[in-house]
Parts: C-alpha cells; sequence; structure tokens
C-alpha cells in the first residue's frame, strides 16, 4: 500500500535537477519547480493521474493507494479502483488567507477525503472546517527545517518564498500553531489522520502519535526523503515508541518512479537497525485499509 502520492505530477519523468553549484535541492527551489510545471501547457492533472496509474511498477507493486488530488478535480475525487489498485483520493486544499478560505471550501467536489496541504499554505479558518468535515485527512508536517523556522519564528527561506508568491502573506493570520505539536492537536480531534512526512517531529510529538496510533498514522516516504537529504528519518525510535507508520513514494518529482517494492527495498537499506520483515509489514497493513475502506461507506 501507498499511503502518499500526487499521481497528478506523473507527467513528471525524473526528479528535479538540483540547481547548478548547490549540492541539495532546496524545498524553495523545487517547489518553484513544481509551480512552474503546473503552469505550463503540459500539465494536465487528470492525465497526470491517468499516466501515474498506469505506469507499470506501480501496477506490479501496489494495490492501495492513498493519492492527494487537486481541487476541483472531481472526476478523481472520490473512492475508485483502477485495475488492481484500489485508490482514496485526498482533495488539496490551500488557502493562506482567511478570505480565501470560504472560496476554496465552496469549490470542493464531492470527495473521499481532504489534505489541508500544510502548516503555511493553509489558514485556521480553512484548517478548522477540514477537521469538522468528519472526512480523513491527509497533511504535510514537521517536512523540513525551513518549516519549523517559520512556525516557530514567523522567518527565514520558507517565509521568504511565501512573500515571493504573496507579498501580503503573514505568518501571523497563518499560523496559530508555533510547532508541529499544535496541528497534531488539532488533527486528532479528526477520524483519521496521515500526518506526511514528519522528518522533523519532536520525541513528545512522536509520542503523541503513538498515543494516537488509532487514527494517526505517520507515512514516510523513503526515497523522497533521500532525494531532499534530510536528517536521517526517526523510524526505530517512530516504531520503538509505537507509532503507527506507513510508507509512501511521493510523487516523481522527488521519487525515481511509483514502485512500493523498490520503497521498502530502500528503506531497508536505510534503516539496518529494523528487521526487514518489520519495514515489509509497514507497506502491507490491513488495519490501515479497512480504516480507508470505512470512510468510502465501504463501496469496493
Ligand atoms: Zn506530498
Amino acid at each position: 500500500m501507498n499511503l502518499h502520492a500526487h499521481l497528478e505530477l506523473s507527467q513528471i519523468a525524473a526528479p528535479f535537477e538540483c540547481p547548478s553549484g548547490v549540492s541539495r535541492q532546496t524545498t524553495a527551489n523545487w517547489i518553484g519547480e513544481i509551480l512552474r510545471f503546473r503552469r505550463s501547457p503540459v500539465y494536465n492533472a487528470r492525465k497526470g493521474i491517468e499516466r501515474g496509474l498506469q505506469r507499470q511498477e506501480l501496477i506490479e507493486t501496489t494495490s492501495l493507494i492513498a493519492d492527494i488530488v487537486p481541487n476541483r478535480c472531481p472526476a478523481f475525487s472520490q473512492h475508485y479502483i483502477s485495475g488492481s489498485a484500489e485508490v482514496f483520493p485526498f482533495t488539496e486544499l490551500i488557502a493562506w488567507k482567511p478570505e480565501q478560505a470560504e472560496t476554496e471550501w465552496k469549490a470542493l467536489p464531492d470527495c473521499y477525503g481532504l489534505s489541508p496541504h500544510a502548516p503555511h499554505t493553509v489558514c485556521p479558518e480553512l484548517l478548522e472546517k477540514a477537521v469538522q468535515s468528519g472526512k480523513p485527512l491527509a497533511m504535510h508536517l514537521a517536512e523540513t527545517p525551513e518549516e519549523l523556522q517559520l512556525l516557530r519564528d514567523h522567518s527565514g527561506p520558507l517565509l521568504e518564498m511565501m512573500r515571493q508568491a504573496d507579498p501580503d502573506y503573514d505568518p501571523k493570520k497563518t499560523l496559530p500553531g508555533k510547532r508541529p505539536m499544535d496541528y497534531l492537536q488539532l488533527l486528532a480531534a479528526a477520524p483519521l489522520s496521515l500526518i506526511i512526512h514528519g522528518n522533523y517531529l519532536a520525541a513528545d510529538e512522536m509520542r503523541f502519535l503513538a498515543g494516537h496510533r488509532e487514527t494517526m498514522i505517520a507515512v514516510y516516504c523513503p526515497r523522497s526523503h533521500a532525494y531532499f537529504r534530510h536528517s536521517a528519518y526517526p523510524l526505530r525510535q517512530m516504531l520503538d515508541l509505537g507509532v503507527c507508520v506507513a510508507l509512501g513514494t511521493d510523487s516523481t518529482a522527488s521519487s525515481p518512479d511509483l514502485s512500493m517494492a523498490a520503497e521498502v527495498r530502500f528503506a531497508a537499506a536505510q534503516h539496518p537497525a529494523v528487521p526487514p520483515e518489520t519495514i515489509n509489514r509497514l507497506a502491507s497493513q490491513e488495519r490501515i485499509q479497512k480504516l480507508l475502506l470505512h470512510f468510502s461507506g465501504g463501496i469496493r
């Protein structure tokens, strides 16, 4: 099972190259590439999703996908089956200004789950609506050190990036939380939340997730994590604390392909302290499948 994909980006053949003279991909540069791609004439969300679902390595290794789909993409917003894969779509919500929240909310098609994108791109009003909707949620959280800095100090490269996109970007209005814990506490009120990445969660935040393991799932994307050269993923620590961890590929903009078998192999190589059979199990959890299915009204 692949608990985190952005199939809409599958027209991107390979992860974006680092800018010349730089040793690692920066978040700001990578997001800039994504925004450029989404504005280009080539981009078509529907074609991207279809292309992703047709990829051979996905067909061969995946029976369940939690996919993030753009808002206003009704054709792929409800639970569906493609070949042998069952897809649970989470419709993306992005609106950092409180006055944009209503428009973004009203544009929602009938949908399975919701993905309030990330702390810096979703205002509290919209996040609250998502939590109150009773739908399963997926949110990027504790993904980069820049995100932690923005939450903590309202400063840093992510603030500059947001200000480039919107000179009026106001972290005081967008970011009620000072750290990922504040968001975990909000998300705990949802019936199910996928905490995407969680690369930089602190120990007390992992313990919080462990205490809510029935409804909160951390999703580790091993090869995407390596592409961004993040600090070592705290997989052993999370599992020891009792966090429910699942695996995902992320998109082909940061992962070489959509093979879950390759993710499992890569994760096993990265984490020799975790038995390979444990990592294997993370990619195939019946309990999570049942949970996801529960919110589709049991329709298969
Ligand atoms: Zn993502």
